[in-house]
């Protein structure tokens, strides 16, 4: 087992001098470790952000975002976590009328924000630790459709409170074929840029992510991308306000710059991550996902305990372990922090029922080397 070093980009050797070599510790769904070269790079000195220099950094972001989103549309970036983007999905693209799948916390969450911004928001209640499936969400845009127009479905592609992936393509199509006026909003805070979330060819109207989950930024940051036609229905939406009006954050767009003050050291540690995504390698880092997923259930089926998700819809990015051994998680985590790591209990109702393990950003093989001999330790000691 050895420590994973990185490489340094535009950090001044002093800087590099006191950051310490990436070594994962935190296995939670959130806040991820960031590498220690992208919290440097927060440390430069302030800029205008009406400058050049400012501006240039803006469309480098925008362009190296829209690869990453797959898009030739625009993506926003905002100084606010995940939840202001769902508000501002919500408030601008939605009349009256949404329908909200819930198969989980984070799910719900949005649903409560729908409600918060005096929508009219429809329900769907999907059993918790099972995907969102397209015959589902055919029969509740249906229904819904019998008493009137849908602006809008939401939908979480990765229920982090679960650790289910839903299968947001054929939603996407299933939505399109039966109601193709109604947008399709997707959260992907604890999925993108861990797995491949092409929006353009699956026609998602808007993707919203935050900075600190796969990401591997420090929190603060919110991107997401809207397609055209969300961007033309946002002009009839009364009430978007002013922060997260898109009509506002288009026209600033266009001048590479943002309407308000810019989070500007997180935009420079943005700009260090993108870089490093696209040296690994885009198909290198889904693949790394998929194989650290892989890994993380069968050292849980190895060691007796058994899988939350659905077969076949388990997250790519966190892993739901069934506490079939009823081991104290609280006791695990306790002996992890000794060894410098932490996972994350099971969520609500789930709380010692369940664990998560969380394998997303910047976390490589020899991070989960390290984890699982610690973890295993734990129970040899305690059966
Ligand atoms: C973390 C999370 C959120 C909330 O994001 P914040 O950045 O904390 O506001 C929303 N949806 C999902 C799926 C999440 O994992």
């Amino acid at each position: 087992m050895h420590d994973q070093t990185i490489e340094f980009l535009d950090v001044d050797d002093d800087v590099r001098s006191i950051v310490a070599p990436h070594k994962q510790r935190l296995f939670i769904p959130g806040p991820t470790d960031v590498a220690a070269d992208v919290l440097a790079a927060q440390t430069a000195p302030m800029i205008g952000h009406r400058s050049d220099e400012f501006e240039a950094l803006f469309a480098k972001c925008e362009a190296q975002l829209q690869r990453l989103f797959e898009t030739t549309a625009r993506v926003y970036m905002v100084a606010a976590s995940g939840t202001g983007l769902q508000e501002a999905a919500i408030r601008n693209l939605v009349k009256s009328r949404v329908v909200s799948f819930v198969n989980g916390a984070f799910s719900q969450r949005w649903y409560d924000v729908a409600l918060g911004c005096d929508k009219a928001a429809i329900r769907v209640d999907v059993p918790w630790n099972t995907a969102v499936k397209p015959a589902q969400v055919a029969d509740a845009l249906q229904s819904a459709l019998a008493d009137g127009p849908v602006d809008a479905i939401t939908v979480a592609h990765n229920e982090t409170s679960t650790g289910v992936m839903s299968p947001v393509a054929e939603i996407a199509a299933t939505v399109r074929r039966i109601s193709p006026e109604t947008l399709v909003l997707v959260d992907a805070v604890s999925s993108f840029s861990g797995v491949r979330i092409p929006v353009d060819a699956w026609n998602i109207d808007l993707l919203l992510t935050s900075s600190q989950k796969a990401l591997a930024l420090p929190p603060g940051l919110a991107f997401c991308s809207v397609s055209d036609r969300a961007l033309a229905r946002a002009a009839d939406v009364k009430g978007r306000g002013w922060y997260f009006d898109f009509l506002t954050l288009e026209k600033a767009l266009k001048k590479n710059t943002t309407p308000a003050t810019p989070a500007i050291s997180l935009m420079r540690s943005l700009g260090v991550q993108l870089d490093r995504i696209f040296a690994e390698g885009t198909e290198a880092r889904y693949a790394r996902h998929a194989r650290l997923a892989e890994r993380t259930r069968c050292w849980a089926v190895e060691n007796g305990f058994a899988l939350m998700a659905e077969a076949g819809y388990a997250s790519q990015t966190v892993t739901t372990v069934a506490n079939t051994r009823t081991i104290s998680v609280k006791a695990l985590n306790a002996y992890l922090a000794r060894h410098d790591m932490e996972i994350s209990n099971g969520y609500g109702d789930y709380k010692d029922k369940a664990f998560r393990i969380a394998h997303m950003g910047e976390v490589q093989d020899s991070d989960m080397d390290r984890l699982f001999a610690a973890m295993s330790a734990f129970l040899a000691r305690h059966d």
